[in-house]
């Protein structure tokens, strides 16, 4: 199996088709594909239609995503509760981002 044939549930124990984490966070540094980062409630453009990364385990997967780790904290019991905790961390950590523009952009 090459590298970039993996996917995030091949490897750890991500929920299958969540992407919750590659959906509710900024990514501030641009990367492929996504030159201006990417704002938080967007998806990413690497989600493929199973919710499933298409730069697993290439370079060009960004740093930020390298060190995201699902964990029961972050991931909760489903996929509605951990898009509610990742778009709390976004309003808490996020310099560009207010309470309001980021409530706008979710449904939590
Ligand atoms: S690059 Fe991959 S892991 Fe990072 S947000 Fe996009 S789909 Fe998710």
């Amino acid at each position: 199996m090459s590298a970039k044939s993996l996917s995030i549930p091949d490897i750890c124990d991500c929920r299958q088709g969540c992407g919750a984490c590659c959906i509710a966070p900024s990514i501030v540094t641009p990367f492929v594909g996504m030159p201006e980062g990417k704002p938080a409630g967007v998806f990413c453009v690497h989600l493929d239609e199973d919710f499933r990364c298409r730069l697993y385990g290439s370079p060009e997967r960004p740093s930020f995503c390298v060190s995201l780790k699902p964990s029961l904290e972050m991931c909760g019991r489903n996929r509605e509760e951990a898009m509610e905790y990742l778009a709390q961390l976004e309003k808490w950590t996020s310099p560009r981002e207010t309470s309001e523009t980021v409530d706008q952009k979710f449904e939590v």
